[in-house]
């Protein structure tokens, strides 16, 4: 067992975490933190000192206990790990509910902001509003019998939630493909068609056996010439964990779903929200649900005829009717006869370690830290890296672990999560994060190497992440992404994708693998020019996952049911491009929405999209190093958390409120 710690803040033992000991560990800290909760709440003369920085420290100790829990559960999956997870979601459900539904707690906090309003500072006050707010919003003024049914209610969908990611994440392991013909592999990257051919060598079989992971699907989708292959593909990924497909009825998340809706709007009604979209929008930016739908229709009115416009011209290219899983193989190739560049031939010169080197030279430069690697941490496997970040003066400020390439047992999709807050006060804790991706791994001698896209998912995580990191937050319960609007919290990580899109950043970040030389300018000019390439089909494709969800939650009504099957036709009517096969069943594998934090907050990512283009502008405006606005959008809003209110650190950084235009302009959707 290794025992490692950054700037004095302990790191997961992660090589000494064993499944069989987590449900104890976690019963037991409960168990000792509901002891100290009981006397905090029969403490007479409640201040913020004496009430409020004890429960953030508990709650702080309880998340980063569970944290790297919780990561292990999502990036090494096995069964003994996920009986001893599911154990304690409730627990864990039970512990947060009691505490946010707490009379004692509550009366004391609102006697702390009653009394000390005057005397506290404006973060300070907004602990105590955000804390106001939860309470509310667990219905602590609830007669007893709503407030037990809330919180019966909470854990369900908690272990819904899990449920859901399971069936989707054991209906990926089910299903792999073998091809014996090698006519089959036709213009699939070599290095995924080596591991299934490794695969196969390892089962003793003939040929080549390809795994659902999300890589192979994506290469597949995108450059296998067999329509066959890809069409198999496509059946097997969009009709994850549902009756239909090659695994059909085996992970059916139909039931699960049902189930999640029901139980958000009944959850929603006990607290006298008309529906579950109202409820979740008491925290949000966005005012109304109304608003929400605007918004959306706002920019589909603009983006369906570009939408149309290139589906025609992508049909035409074709010269045939496209399936829906043509749509992805036309486009490469159209995108590479128009711009002479596909993202196959950029994987070069994208090594991941050069990528690394230039992403967090861009953190350099706007904000003055240094990112250094480091050795001899605890880890959970071989691929798992962690790095430091240093202030200018070469203090630790923050650290992350980096888990960045595919295997099996890993849940697919990219994400940032939290592994320790920040908090300055008692025992003090820098920020610690978890970013997560699915790259193609390193092949024989070669590392990993990245198409654009995945650059610009790594951008995007580590906007994320510095988010977390950065901030100058001292409270818990508001550093980082926490207490931040949900529709703000794609904020940093859209704002970072831009300096993807850098030609200061593609020069040095851009480099060939073997010769080391640079994307070569021709190249470079292509690769930017194809960032609006096909912008109308990608807008529609977010406005439809959007719409669906909000309205989904706004529209549920028990007599009904969830209708998710017909809500999703309608919606396809309003702002589909082109037909999907009647079996497809993404809704029963959209783990954002059901099992994520996105219910009824997939609109965040363009609504933050919005603030991220716009907050770019600003940056375009003086030059995209320049020091004084990156200085500016630290202090307003990188390092602000949940400390103040989005929109009002968004007017201290632009001077005025979100501009839709800018967004439009940067996606060349202007008319
Ligand atoms: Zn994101």
């Amino acid at each position: 067992m290794t025992d490692a710690n950054i700037s004095g803040t302990a790191l997961p033992a992660f090589d000494s975490i064993r499944a069989g000991d987590v449900e104890s560990t976690i019963r037991g800290l409960i168990e000792r933190n509901r002891g100290e909760v009981a006397v905090l709440e029969s403490q007479p003369g409640p201040t913020f000192a004496n009430t409020v920085l004890p429960l953030e420290q508990l709650s702080h100790r309880l998340s980063r206990t569970w944290s790297p829990i919780s990561h292990l559960n999502g990036v090494l999956n096995s069964d003994e790990l996920r009986a001893s997870y599911n154990a304690c979601l409730p627990l864990l459900s039970n512990y947060w509910t009691d505490l946010a539904q707490s009379e004692p707690l509550y009366r004391a906090y609102s006697a702390i902001a009653a009394n000390e309003n005057d005397r506290l500072d404006p973060a300070q006050r907004r602990v105590l509003q955000r804390a106001l707010e939860d309470f509310r919003l667990a219905g602590v003024g609830l007669p007893r019998e709503r407030k037990e049914r809330y919180k019966t209610v909470v854990q369900e969908l908690a272990q819904l939630g899990a449920k859901f990611e399971e069936n989707v994440l054991d209906a990926m392991n089910a299903w792999t493909k073998h091809v014996a013909d090698p006519a089959m592999l036709s213009g699939i990257n070599p290095v995924i068609v080596e591991q299934a051919r490794a695969r196969a060598a390892e089962k003793n079989a003939e040929g080549w056996i390809f795994a659902l992971e999300q890589p192979t699907y994506v290469s597949v989708l995108t450059d296998a010439d067999s329509e066959t292959l890809r069409r198999d593909f496509y059946e097997a990924w969009s009709t994850r964990a549902s009756e239909r497909g090659p695994s059909a009825g085996q992970f059916d998340n139909t039931a699960v779903m049902q189930k999640i809706l029901a139980l958000r709007h009944e959850a929603a009604r006990l607290l006298d929200f008309p529906n579950y979209a109202a409820y979740a929008l008491a925290t949000r930016m966005a005012p109304s649900n109304q608003a929400v739908f605007d918004f959306l229709r706002q920019l589909a009115r603009v983006a369906r005829p570009a939408a149309a416009r290139e589906f025609a011209e992508l049909e035409s290219f074709a010269g045939r009717k496209l399936n829906a899983w043509d749509v992805a193989y036309y486009a490469e190739k159209l995108q590479q006869k128009l711009f002479s560049i596909t993202q196959e031939e950029l994987r070069p010169y994208f090594p991941l370690p050069r990528v690394l080197d230039g992403l967090f030279d861009v953190a350099e430069k706007l904000f003055g830290v240094k990112i250094v690697e480091r050795t001899g941490v605890p880890m959970y496997h071989a691929d798992a890296r962690f790095f430091e970040i240093r202030d200018p003066g070469g203090k630790v400020r923050a650290g992350f672990y980096l888990d960045a390439c595919a295997r099996p047992k890993k849940r697919a999709g990219a994400w940032m999560d939290d592994c320790v807050g920040r908090k300055d006060f008692g025992e003090i804790t820098i920020p610690v994060a978890y970013l997560v991706c699915n790259f193609l791994p390193a092949g024989a001698g070669k590392p990993a190497l990245l198409t654009h896209d995945d650059v610009v998912t790594m951008f995007h995580e580590f906007g994320h992440g510095l988010h977390h990191m950065l901030t100058r937050v001292g409270y818990p319960s508001i550093a980082g992404i926490n207490g931040v609007s949900w529709d703000a919290v794609e904020l940093p990580s859209q704002f970072l994708e831009n300096f993807a899109w850098r030609p200061e950043v593609l020069a040095t970040m851009a480099r060939h693998f073997e010769t080391n030389a640079p994307l070569p300018a021709d190249k470079q000019a292509q690769l930017l020019g194809s960032r609006t390439f096909q912008a109308g089909l990608a807008t529609m494709r977010q406005l439809e996952f959007a719409l669906f969800d909000f309205r989904l939650h706004a529209e549920y009504d028990p007599a009904k049911g969830a209708r998710v099957a017909e809500i999703l036709a309608e919606v396809r009517e309003e702002v589909g491009v082109f037909a999907v096969p009647e079996w497809n069943r993404f809704p029963h594998n959209f783990g954002h929405i059901f099992a994520g934090g996105y219910a009824a907050g997939y609109y965040s990512y363009k609504w933050a999209e919005v603030l991220a283009a716009d907050a770019f502008a600003a940056f375009e405006e003086q030059g995209v190093f320049d020091s004084r606005v990156a200085q500016r959008f630290l202090d307003s809003i990188l390092s602000q958390g949940g400390s103040r209110k989005a929109l009002d650190a968004f007017i201290e950084f632009r001077g005025r409120a979100p501009d839709v235009n800018a967004l439009l302009k940067q996606q060349g959707l202007t008319q």
